[in-house]
């Protein structure tokens, strides 16, 4: 046999951060063994290996949401490059967030690296993929330019396609297409801070307070010419007049412990970590309510053992488990401003630690164990389903800002442009210059919204072709409603008659259900791309 004849052909779709974390795996596992593989990688994005969400050429005021000292991403053996602080120089403060456009930069010399290897051979396509047939024991793939190639192994890293707008969205975009009413989205935040250049004066609300909602704030304020020294803004004039953030609850999302020292308060304990992975492992593969206790009991004793050591009261804990998983967020009381005060004292650990802060930490820490534990597993839906809903709630902590947005986010208030009188689930009407916001405390005549919520990663709302096309055909099956894609431990998608399609891979946002704790960096490069990288090398070995 050739070399051509021998080589083996693999696409991946979408070069992201997933899919260079999957290549790495793939030319790390491939090594050792007699492979010849050539892989060629769609996409349209010209960000390779960084994606949208790193785009290199975005604006430097989109933070990633974890400091140097916890970004843990090294790469493969093979790569001279070094971690991401190593690249950055010695400068690099650990506990500062870097932009996530320098992240991007990092990313695209890692993809630059794997690129000039000779094993595997890879050829980056700039293309969208449109549909996926089978031929043979092999697959085709065409592209929306018209390209049609069939591989032997196809991986469909895609983060999160575009999606139908959910009705409030929807009715708002008719609305804007009619009227002067001015509807904006977050992403790009260089678009957004060219358009926000012409909303000085405008009355802007903002739809969603989680993390993107500090990019928009950013955009609004500080690139608009204001600053940000001592805790304090100074407008430039050119902002809006007033900012009105809102969502269902109204609560920011609780920042990070803000140094080093203050986050080893959250360390577990060795034997803590090991039980919880035994208790994660187990719940995966149990009934609802084991499912729940067991990690409620293996929750409980450390938060407990943190809070006591911290001087905070340690008893509840386990009540307050017990409530956040049938009702996630009910227990924070507070309203915008008053939650947003206490998580900036929480995190510079000048308030007493609540069980909340506390359990979320260390749900942070064991974001890792979770996916371990979980991921390999098949989990039935119901427990899928309460698992899931319970990470993405604890989420307001493990998931929290650096504690500089927040206190960007209070003094922005304190100079008088956030007006919180809205933030909690206004009464939203249409009026012919934009939007009517109403709470108790009056009305607001808003002229600009800006939409700062990620849509769930719900397959059957996403408009691409691709997808679209793929459960049409049931070769993409949701697990059960509220949950994603049904894929094996490695990644491999199972259609709607429960079959396996030898070859045909899924990994990342749209599998949330099947995995867990999908929306992070770090599981972009875990264990989730070694076990695809493995099964590939194992089907093509034998
Ligand atoms: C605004 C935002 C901020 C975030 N910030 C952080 C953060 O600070 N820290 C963190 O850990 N995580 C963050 N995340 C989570 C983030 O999604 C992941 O860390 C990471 O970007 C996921 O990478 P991915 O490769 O799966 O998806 P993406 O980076 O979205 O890459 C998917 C790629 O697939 C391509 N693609 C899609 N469909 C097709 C097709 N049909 N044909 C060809 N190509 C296709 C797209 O063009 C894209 O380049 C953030 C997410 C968002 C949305």
């Amino acid at each position: 046999m050739n070399k051509d004849e021998k080589t083996r052909r693999i696409a991946v779709v979408g070069f992201g951060p997933r899919g260079l974390g999957a290549l790495e795996a793939l030319a790390d596992c491939m090594a050792d063994r007699d492979l010849a593989l050539a892989v060629d990688m769609y996409d349209a994005n010209a960000a390779r290996g960084a994606g949208p969400n790193f785009d290199p050429d975005e604006t430097p005021l989109c933070l990633l949401n974890i400091p140097n000292r916890d970004i843990n991403i090294r790469p493969p053996g093979f790569s001279k490059l070094g971690g991401f602080t190593d690249w950055s120089g010695p400068d690099c403060d650990p506990d500062a967030f870097p932009p996530r456009a320098e992240l991007g930069r990092y990313l695209r010399a890692r993809s630059a690296d794997l690129l000039g290897r000779d094993s595997p051979e890879i050829t980056p396509v700039a293309g969208e993929v449109e549909r996926i047939t089978r031929d043979g024991s092999r697959w085709r793939i065409e592209t929306a330019q018209g390209t049609s190639a069939v591989y032997d192994e196809v991986l469909l890293t895609l983060g999160q396609p575009p999606v139908s707008p959910d009705d409030q969205l929807a009715e708002w975009r008719d609305h804007a297409a009619r009227t002067t009413a001015r509807l904006a989205g977050a992403y790009p935040a260089k678009t957004l801070i060219g358009e926000a250049a012409n909303w000085t004066g405008h009355t802007v609300a903002i739809r969603g307070i989680a993390l993107s909602f500090f990019d928009v704030l950013r955009a609004l304020t500080a690139a608009q010419n204001g600053s940000f020294e001592d805790g304090c803004y100074t407008p430039s004039g050119q902002e809006p007049a007033r900012i009105l953030p809102f969502s269902l609850d109204g609560k920011p999302p609780f920042p990070k412990p803000a140094t080093e020292e203050i986050d080893a308060w959250f360390d577990p304990v060795d034997a803590e970590t090991t039980a919880f992975e035994t208790a994660m492992a187990t719940a995966s593969q149990s009934d609802p309510d084991t499912a729940r206790h067991l990690i409620t009991t293996a929750l409980t004793p450390v938060a407990s053992r943190i809070l006591k050591t911290q001087g905070a009261d340690p008893t509840g804990v386990s009540d307050w488990l017990d409530t956040e998983w049938s009702d996630p967020g009910s227990q924070e009381t507070g309203d915008t401003f008053e939650t947003l005060r206490h998580g900036i004292a929480l995190a510079e650990g000048t308030a007493p630690l609540t069980i909340g802060y506390t359990l979320g930490q260390i749900w942070r820490k064991w974001q890792n164990q979770v996916r371990a534990g979980y991921n390999p597993a098949t989990t039935p839906p119901d427990t899928a389903k309460i698992i899931v809903g319970f990470d993405e709630g604890m989420k307001r902590y493990s998931y929290g800002p650096p504690v500089s947005a927040a206190r960007e986010m209070l003094a922005v208030i304190d100079a008088g442009l956030i007006d919180l009188d809205f933030a909690a689930g206004p009464d939203i009407d249409l009026t012919d210059e934009g939007w009517t916001l109403t709470s108790g405390a009056g009305t607001a005549e808003v002229s600009v919204m800006i939409d700062a919520v990620l849509p769930p990663p719900d397959p059957a709302s996403v408009t691409a072709p691709l997808i679209r096309d793929l459960m049409d055909r049931g070769m993409l099956a949701t697990i059960d409603e509220g949950l994603s894609a049904n894929t094996a431990a490695d990644g491999g998608l199972i259609d709607a008659d429960g079959q396996d399609q030898p070859g045909l891979c899924l990994l990342g946002r749209l599998a949330l259900g099947s995995v867990i704790a999908v929306d992070s960096l770090h599981d972009c490069f875990g264990e989730a791309s070694r076990r695809w990288a493995c099964g590939v090398c194992d089907r093509l070995s034998g």
